[in-house]
């Protein structure tokens, strides 16, 4: 069994989260990290109680939607609410942050900024996370998706391949097949 690294950990739970915005404009998510602990999530919404974008529409002016809190800043109110710190702290978005939510990662102390997808990166945002000494860095998110039936799906495939065998000569394409199959279920 392979093991999931933090990184792929981390920026999964955003993209959970991401499935959790009411925007229909663009879904963000965010999770706040210290110690390899989360310490706080976020996603891109309306304030609570509030009417949803996805309900009313969004409310748009000067093309953005103003209605939403974007994913980081949520994680980091959330924070602020439970009087969490984030000095130190890292986190992992799914998108690159934009202008307003990277000054307040800065202004948080937040000390490096993963994210999945490059998203109108903001040329002074690079700059000000340079200046600041906070590291940003790139993290594909590979295809994590929970198996349930990887037992049942394995037989199956092996089951297949025994009866390929059986109805013909074993040649090289059936062996390389068995061994890809081997490889991929182990
Ligand atoms: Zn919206
Ligand atoms: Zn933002």
């Amino acid at each position: 069994m392979s093991r999931i690294s933090w990184n792929q950990y981390f920026m999964s739970q955003s993209h959970l989260l991401a499935m959790r915005s009411t925007c229909t404009r663009l879904a963000v998510g965010a999770t706040i990290v210290r110690d390899k602990r989360i310490i706080a999530g976020g996603y891109n919404g309306s304030i609570a109680g509030g009417v949803h974008c996805s309900d009313e529409g969004c409310y748009v002016i000067d093309n953005h939607c103003v209605r939403t809190i974007h994913a980081e800043m949520n994680a980091l109110l959330q924070c602020a609410k439970f009087g969490v710190p984030t000095d130190g702290a890292e986190i992992y978005v799914t998108h690159f942050p934009c202008l307003q939510c990277c000054k307040a990662l800065i202004q948080a102390g937040i000390k490096t900024v993963y994210y999945a997808v490059d998203y109108k990166n903001h040329p002074y945002a690079i700059e000000l996370f340079q200046q600041a000494n906070v590291k940003v860095e790139h993290v594909n998110l590979e295809n994590t998706t929970f198996e349930n039936k990887n037992k049942e799906k394995e037989a199956f495939v092996f089951e297949l391949l025994d009866k390929l065998e059986k109805s013909q000569k074993s040649d090289e394409e059936l062996q390389r097949l068995k061994k890809e199959a081997k490889a991929l279920f182990s």
